[in-house]
């Protein structure tokens, strides 16, 4: 099956060819640790979670590498940790701050379902690569040391500006930054700079005596280039990194190495959105994972992520979690306590190889959960395309779990939504106890008040001729 993936850089959708089919590499570029991440951070890192999978699927698990760095050098974190910890040397605070983030990074992220990539590189511990590549630089003309700063200079690489679309005289004419009087070009970038007293500082590299700190930029050249090397296959992160960030990447990297590309595809997921506006903390639309979590299963997270296309906007809603909780639901029900079948459905792998078409993906398992013929469904046949019975059911789960879903059994559902709506089945049990009582007794009235009880608490009774059920109300 053809992968085919857009790429950024040549605006259209290719064929994926890996450089070594042997060894797949891909970097996203990852969170900057200095508060809780928001919903929108989830984007890039369940997208292209989703990536790895169908990557390793495609080319066997041992055969991809993937590489999310840790940004935990930066001014944000620094201001953070002085608010935070004032009374602690400033050096012992960042790493308090870095520390805990980190932790509820993957904390929130694990329970995104996304899996670990396999190497997560911090920037702190790479400056010895940052600055090899800096020295690099300067030697081949690219960069050079002003006021104790080192500069990329922008007019020596030719097509600086390719990842963006836009030249560099355009954007000089649309920055709106303050040019520093040491930099030879205004779109010059930072490499290494000077710390201020009492930020984090290590020796500088060209001679420089005043001890400093990288450019963000730096740090991914650096770190992509240890664990993939100076060619690799896929670089992503989200719409908003292309400029400058990306395109300081490229530049960094290509003329540090002299290679033609950086990366063969760069992927750029869209923007998401709360409730139709832009989030913002000052608008009381803020959302974090970590807030999220304690509503939702991070399962119906994920489901709701993925119901959009990775490129096209998204605008995150309550509706669309709810939605996406009513699904599981019924996807649960039908495959209950199966094991997954030894492969995905074909239509739904299609589906993910047209540059990770997940919202045609999901519309397949729906069809998978629902049978399409009517007749058969009322003859008591499981119908799924044209499986029907338990293969029905272990396809749904086989290839839903390739995209990270569905790989819990129907009870553990049940319980991570009992759970995250905060219902308390010892009351509910008696509350059913109490009502079977009335109904005994042809309490009616007392009854339906029972069941209007539960109704408030969010749950929904069925009466069957076993006795009484219960299950979440949607
Ligand atoms: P940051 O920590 O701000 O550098 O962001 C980490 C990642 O989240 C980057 O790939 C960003 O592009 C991405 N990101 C941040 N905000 C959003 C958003 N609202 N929607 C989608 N992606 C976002
Ligand atoms: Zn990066």
């Amino acid at each position: 099956m053809e992968l085919k993936l857009y790429d950024t850089l040549t605006r259209e959708k290719r064929a994926f060819k890996p450089l070594d089919p042997g060894n797949v590499r891909m970097y996203v570029c990852g969170p900057t640790v200095y508060d809780f991440a928001h919903i929108g951070n989830a984007r890039p890192v369940i997208v292209f979670d989703v990536l790895f999978r169908l990557l390793r699927h495609l080319y066997g698990a041992d055969h991809v590498t993937y590489v999310r760095n840790i940004t935990d050098v930066d001014d944000k974190i620094n201001a953070r940790a002085a608010e935070e910890y004032p009374n602690s040397p400033l050096n012992e605070a960042i790493r308090k701050v870095t520390e805990k983030t980190d932790k509820r990074f993957h904390e929130d992220v694990a329970a995104l379902g996304c899996l670990p990539p396999t190497h997560e590189p911090r920037a702190t511990e790479h400056i010895a690569e940052m600055k090899t590549l800096i020295e690099r630089l300067i030697a081949n003309g690219n960069a050079y040391v002003a006021e104790d700063n080192v500069l990329f200079s922008v007019r020596s690489m030719p097509d600086y500006g390719k990842l963006a679309k836009r030249s560099l005289d355009e954007m000089i004419a649309g920055a709106r930054v303050e040019v520093a009087p040491y930099k030879r070009d205004p779109m010059d970038f930072i490499l290494w700079k000077p710390s201020k007293s009492g930020e984090p500082a290590w020796p500088s590299p060209a001679g420089i005596k005043t001890p400093g700190r990288p450019g963000w930029h730096i740090e991914c050249s650096a770190m992509s280039w240890k664990y993939l090397g100076e060619m690799f296959d896929i670089h992503g992160g989200g719409i908003d990194l292309v400029f400058p960030h990306h395109e300081d990447e490229i530049a960094q990297s290509r003329c540090a190495f002299h290679t033609p590309v950086m990366a063969n595809y760069w992927m750029h997921n869209g923007f998401l959105q709360v409730e139709g506006a832009k989030m913002s903390k000052s608008e009381g639309n803020f959302v974090t994972i970590h807030e999220l979590l304690k509503d939702w299963p991070g399962e119906v997270i994920r489901l709701a992520m993925l119901r959009t296309h990775y490129r096209q906007p998204i605008d995150w809603t309550i509706r669309g979690l709810e939605e996406s909780a009513k699904a599981l639901d019924a996807w649960y029900a039908f495959i209950g306590e199966v094991t997954p079948a030894e492969q995905p459905d074909q239509t739904f792998l299609e589906s993910l190889c047209d540059d990770l078409n997940s919202p045609q993906a999901i519309a397949r398992l729906h069809q998978m959960a629902h049978p399409p013929v009517a007749g058969l469904a009322m003859a008591g046949a499981t119908m799924s395309g044209d499986r029907t019975g338990v293969e029905a059911q272990r396809y749904l789960k086989s290839s839903a779990m390739t995209v990270g879903l569905l790989w819990k059994t129907a009870s553990q559902h049940q319980a991570a939504s009992i759970a995250a709506a905060s219902i308390d089945t010892v009351a509910v049990e008696s509350l059913i106890a109490a009502r079977n009582a009335a109904r005994k007794e042809k309490n009616f009235s007392a009854a339906d008040r029972i069941r209007g009880d539960l109704e408030k608490m969010g749950v929904v009774l069925k009466d069957t001729k076993d006795g009484t059920t219960w299950e979440i109300a949607r």
